[in-house]
């Protein structure tokens, strides 16, 4: 498997997946994609109905793979993919599902459900992906006797999703960024709480988008990455998307009897890498009708869907919303999709996206591009808070299951884009744990909290305050990587 960069600098070069692994972007600026999408004969999806979540894992992973031994990568699979992780939520038989599918109920003829991906170590899907990057990492770095330092941003999600799958991992350090203060208090209690010496919490004077910046920043100066071996995790690290890919698969499994039913999945988003993972799915033959894009009030990503325009926002411009997760101002992983509706010119990939850095934005509603959107199975909806409080209240009242704010927003939008007939799985993101505010407004009740988290936000916190600016970060990340690994 080769991989390109989607603005076609060294398209002559071969990368393999190893060399991409620990890399960030590509080094004209693009995010790196498989030259071809591998594709899964009628024969092979069959035969993987039948398989357990770590099996599925090791089946699609060696698609985009193919230069780890497939029994070192069956290994990390297995090593990942274990019930005692993902057991934090539903400790009883359905933990061997890995991601169990659960039945609401049947709405305007759609069965709908939702595929629980958050019920590993730091109850959010980040987990999914990051815990199998944990042990990814930790292989490289041996096999080659070498070190990493992870610079990462997090609104939350994902800076602990990272921190849980590298904390004691051998060769590995991390630096996450975090914006200072707008973090829930458990989000802020399971980052700052770990006391792992491998582990730096950086809380940013900031917005996300600002601490996403930041590392951006760092990753291109490519002297300073080279000397401290800078590596990220953020959601355009390729080995994320692809572990995202496989859940897609075992949903499908869970909601249909045989391969021939189609399925549409609702996708909470923000940096479009999950909902990219599920574009990929369907580019390798899996059987999707529509790929729902759900945005919060941040609705950059549902803008585009309904109108071709893709505007990104100002910092002022970004809200602060109950769905924390998903406040992006531009999708990161966005490049990635547009790169295929552009039919793969990645010319016409690095005009737009110079437009998006000069003019803030691009319009393909003129193009005859943009009616590939639809060719590609993807509609949207946006969310507001009211509309996920109404969400978790009636999904409470109707199906006695307590949902968190991403999921609403998941939900909500969901139910707009129903059809007769085809199952609708709504990806769950997050325990409604994270979000305790928004619940007691819904609700008038306590989430539930999940017997490992008890006392969670009293223990002792270990993070530095440091003002937005990549001088003091890289400066931080100097003085803490002098010494080896
Ligand atoms: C990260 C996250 C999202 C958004 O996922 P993207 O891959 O960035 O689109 C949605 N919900 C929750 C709970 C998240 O942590």
């Amino acid at each position: 498997m080769n991989y390109i960069s989607t603005r076609g600098a060294g398209a002559g070069e071969r990368h393999t997946f190893s060399d991409i692994l620990l890399g960030g972007l590509a080094k004209d600026g693009g995010l790196y994609l498989p030259a071809q999408y591998p594709r899964v004969s009628a024969d092979e999806l069959a035969r993987w109905r039948a398989l357990s979540y770590a099996d599925l894992a090791f089946e699609v992973l060696s698609k985009f793979s193919d230069d780890i031994p497939a029994a070192d990568l069956r290994d990390l699979a297995q090593r990942t993919y274990t019930a005692a992780t993902y057991c934090n939520v539903r400790n009883d038989e359905s933990a061997q599902q890995i991601t169990p599918l659960k039945t609401l109920g049947v709405e305007n003829g759609a069965p709908l459900s939702l595929l629980e991906l958050s019920n590993g170590p730091t109850l959010a899907f980040k987990d999914m992906a990051m815990q199998l990057l944990g042990n990814l990492f930790e292989y490289t770095l041996k096999k080659h006797g070498e070190t990493l330092n992870i610079l990462g941003a997090t609104s939350g999600d994902t800076g602990s999703a990272a921190e849980y799958a590298m904390r004691g991992k051998t060769g590995v350090r991390v630096f996450m960024l975090s914006p200072h203060k707008k973090m829930s208090a458990f989000q802020t209690a399971q980052m700052y709480s770990l006391q792992d010496p491998n582990i730096f919490n950086l809380a940013i004077e900031g917005n996300f988008d600002q601490c996403q910046d930041i590392v951006k920043a760092v990753s291109n100066d490519h002297a300073f990455k080279a000397k401290h071996k800078i590596g990220t995790v953020n959601s355009i690290n390729w080995a994320r998307v692809v572990a995202q890919v496989v859940y897609y698969f075992k949903g499908y499994f869970a909601a249909t009897k045989s391969n021939d039913e189609r399925v549409s999945f609702t996708v909470p988003s923000g940096n479009f890498g999950n909902v990219c993972a599920g574009h990929i799915a369907r580019m390798m033959g899996l059987p999707i009708e529509k790929l729902v894009v759900a945005t919060n009030e941040n609705d950059v990503l549902d803008e585009f869907f309904r109108t071709g325009i893709y505007r990104v926002r100002e910092a002022k411009e970004t809200y602060h919303t109950s769905s924390p997760s998903m406040d992006i101002s531009k999708a990161s992983n966005f490049e990635r999709f547009v790169f295929d509706l552009l039919g793969r010119d990645p010319a016409r990939v690095l005009q737009l996206f110079r437009d998006v850095e000069e003019k803030g934005g691009f319009d393909l509603a003129a193009s005859g591009d943009f009616t590939r959107v639809q060719q590609f199975g993807f509609v949207s909806g946006r969310s507001s808070h009211d509309d996920r409080v109404d969400a978790i209240r009636d999904v409470f009242q109707q199906y006695d299951t307590m949902i968190d704010t991403h999921t609403a927003d998941g939900v909500k939008v969901a139910r707009e884009h129903l059809q007769p007939g085809i199952p609708m799985i709504v990806l769950e993101t997050a325990q409604p744990i994270k979000f305790g505010e928004t619940i007691r407004e819904a609700l008038e009740r306590e989430p539930e909290r999940p017997a490992t988290f008890v006392g969670l936000e009293a223990l002792p916190q270990r993070f530095e305050v440091l003002p937005a600016d990549a001088q003091q970060v890289k400066a931080f990340v100097a003085t803490h990587t002098a010494d080896a690994a």
